[in-house]
């Protein structure tokens, strides 16, 4: 029996990169089941304070790719981040370091609301080769990386969206099995890896190729397309 649901956020929750009725479908059709919702998503820490404050349904979001997790307490919106201080420290250090050798490479703006990892915009980094490079000076200075729909996010530190979310749902005591996830990109792999009851929606066509773990379920057509396929799938099976 499903008690909680994880999913990501672009491009699972949203469609055609913004927020659709159908995200207001889903959230009341999981209220009326009483079941909670937390977003699982690469963006900052100050977009999941915007989800809480703005989406009254959201208890809980998981932010930047399993850094940190934002929660509403009261009235107050509180923050937990999951790594230890000298790792915040060393990415800010390395931020400027990657600055001087990336001096044409801007930080994507929400960076600024950013505590655990930084983005790069992937429109800026069409240029293969420029990629590449960047690529080679994170592993040099050994710091991790990954790719959403629209950013390169790097941190320092055991971060994944999966170790947040067992971490989370432990808190909860709440078993992995009672739990389902959503997800459409490269960045929920650690969940696809780990984590049983794991959906893609079907836009996750577009990145098949360069996954080296799938969901245990992959949903197809156009009607399931990111939110449409997880109201859908929800909807079959609760
Ligand atoms: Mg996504």
């Amino acid at each position: 029996m499903i008690k909680i649901v994880l999913s990501d956020f672009d491009g699972t929750l949203t469609f055609k990169e913004g927020l659709s009725p159908i995200f207001f479908d889903l959230l009341s059709f999981l209220e009326k089941k009483n079941i909670p919702l937390v977003i699982v998503t690469g963006r900052s820490l100050s977009w999941g304070h915007f989800l809480l404050t703005h989406f009254p349904y959201l208890k809980d979001v998981i932010v930047e790719g399993g850094g940190a997790i934002v929660s509403r307490q009261g009235k107050f919106i509180t923050e937990e981040c999951l790594i230890s201080q000298n790792e915040v420290e060393r990415l800010s250090e390395f931020c400027h370091q990657f600055k001087v050798k990336f001096p044409n490479v801007p930080l994507s703006v929400d960076s600024f609301g950013r505590k655990t990892d930084r983005a790069v915009e992937l429109h800026d980094l069409q240029d293969g080769t420029l990629f590449h490079h960047i690529e080679d000076f994170l592993h040099e200075k050994k710091i991790n990386f990954s790719t959403s729909n629209v950013h390169l996010n790097f941190w320092c530190g055991e971060v994944s969206k999966f170790k947040a979310v067992e971490y989370y749902l432990k808190q909860k005591n709440l078993a992995e099995s009672e739990g389902m996830f959503f997800g459409d990109s490269l960045n929920d792999q650690t969940m696809f890896k780990d984590f049983h009851n794991s959906v893609g929606v079907a836009n996750i066509s577009e990145v098949m190729d360069r996954l080296i773990f799938k969901p245990k379920l992959i949903l197809q057509g156009a009607e399931n397309i990111g939110p449409h396929g997880v109201l859908a799938h929800l909807k079959s099976i609760l």
